[in-house]
């Protein structure tokens, strides 16, 4: 296939292999565009006059008195399986783009000399929202149960139907099993955006073995696909775009060849000699396909690019200080809406029960928990620990207060403890291995759905 021609029109089909010995893999934004593309042709129009108008602004728009901040939610689409990640993960990505949009990763220091004074702090900072659509406290991490979206699609896009807030006020982040690539393709697409041009369902799609680098993530990848995918969603093409021909609109990214040229972090590799002065490709680069621990920095260009895209609607309005209100990232001079949850609620007797304050809108300056059956029935810190040691089912409450007022929320039967560990005792036991209780006829096995074996006679 000739793709010269396809690249005139921005279009990049990312699913190249790496190599025989390589998991294919890529990043669908490209792909998802061409399809909007096909469908809507004047999308082309739109991107041309933001990108004439941005190269124009280029130079003007430069660093910060302060950073911008962006209101992110997680909806974790899950059936119970791995991909219903911990919050631990999510917090450990919001780390990664924190950093990587704030020049604080430590693999900065590994950049080459060539581009260091190109790299830029892009200071844009993201939070998680504690408030929702609707008003109510919430912890940035929204979790739904549904097969509809675990394996999603780049073409019907089932999760965003499934949920979706306000792209004026959140970043829509969907963390999903997989993804099936735009009009039946194949190969693995681990994550991709919608640019701030689009009139879609906006935000990004990612796999949740590439949220962040702990729990599930994939330890290549180090929580990079995000940084990259919300690159994307705040206007960056990838370095490659137009290949040496260089169509990324940012002069100061080297042009490279094609996607995965510079996988492996090829030493001085250097795909094009057009470029002037002649510098070796940017695999640092969080645009281009190198793995997740090659890359390290954003360029000044592209800094410019993303400034000038949360200038734009419908970026601008996420970065007010009214949205970052209404949003609850920040709190204002209002008495404080009552959320709590606990890091477990079935628990054995005699196990410890961490509780956190999820409450929104106002600071609390005094919480008053009712946690009766614990060891500590009335507490007033901010995150108590407790022990329960009587099985049964517990209500749990808590009110916030401050100068402004206060307000309780509360969870009837929230905490379930179980007799401790040694007391339930197994009314029967089987251990498959000494001979096949299959063939004996004393199991069945009802398949597929709601696997279980289940006891048929002695
Ligand atoms: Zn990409
Ligand atoms: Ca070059």
């Amino acid at each position: 296939m000739n793709l010269r021609p396809i690249y005139k029109v921005f279009i990049l089909a990312c699913s190249l292999m790496l190599s025989p010995l390589m998991a294919q893999h890529h990043c669908g934004t490209d792909e998802f565009y061409q399809e909007q593309l096909n469908l809507n042709p004047s999308l082309k129009v739109i991107e041309n006059q933001y990108n004439e108008e941005c190269k124009a602004q280029m130079n003007s728009v430069q660093s910060r008195a302060s950073i911008y901040t962006i209101p992110v939610v997680f909806h974790v689409i899950h059936t119970n399986g791995p991909e219903n990640i911990s919050r631990e993960q999510i917090l450990d990505q919001l780390r990664v783009l924190n950093e990587d949009f704030n020049k604080k990763n430590a693999n900065i220091a590994n950049l080459r000399s060539a581009f260091t004074s190109r790299a830029a702090d892009c200071q844009i900072a993201f939070e998680l929202a504690k408030v929702d659509p609707n008003g109510n406290c919430t912890d940035g991490v929204n979790r739904i149960y549904s097969s509809a979206g675990v394996e999603t699609s780049m073409t019907s896009e089932p999760v965003k139907q499934l949920i979706y807030w306000d792209k004026n006020k959140y970043l829509n982040i969907w963390v999903v099993s997989s993804i099936a690539p735009s009009g039946g393709g194949s190969g693995t697409v681990l994550g991709y955006a919608v640019f701030p041009w689009m009139n879609n369902r906006d935000g990004v799609v990612v796999r949740h073995d590439r949220v962040g680098s702990i729990g599930t993530a994939a330890s290549t990848d180090g929580g990079r696909t995000l940084t990259h995918e919300v690159g994307h969603w705040l206007g960056l093409y990838h370095t490659f775009q137009d290949g040496c021909t260089g169509g990324d609109q940012c002069d100061d990214t080297p042009p490279v060849n094609g996607t995965f040229t510079n996988a492996s972090c090829p030493a001085n590799g250097n795909s094009c000699s057009n470029d002037s002065p002649d510098l070796p490709d940017m695999w640092e680069n969080f645009m281009d396909y190198s793995d997740g621990k090659c890359m390290s920095a954003f360029t000044t260009n592209q800094r410019s690019r993303m400034h000038y895209f949360l200038g734009q609607t419908p970026r601008k309005n996420l970065v007010t200080s009214s949205n970052l209100t209404a949003t609850g990232v920040v709190n204002s001079n209002v008495a404080p809406k009552g959320l709590f949850n606990a890091d477990k609620r079935v628990v054995c007797a005699g196990d410890v029960v961490q509780f956190y304050d999820l409450s929104c809108k106002g600071g609390p300056t005094v919480w008053s928990w009712s946690l009766p059956g614990s060891s500590s029935p009335n507490s007033s810190q901010k995150d108590p620990k407790v022990i329960y040691q009587t099985p049964g089912t517990y209500k749990v409450s808590l009110t916030v207060q401050n100068n402004y007022g206060s307000n309780s929320y509360s969870q009837d039967a929230y905490i379930t403890v179980l007799k401790a560990n040694g007391d339930n005792q197994a009314q029967w036991e089987e251990n498959f291995e000494s001979s096949d209780p299959f063939s004996s006829g004393a199991f069945a096995h009802s398949s597929p759905a709601g696997s279980q074996f289940s006891y048929l006679s002695t």
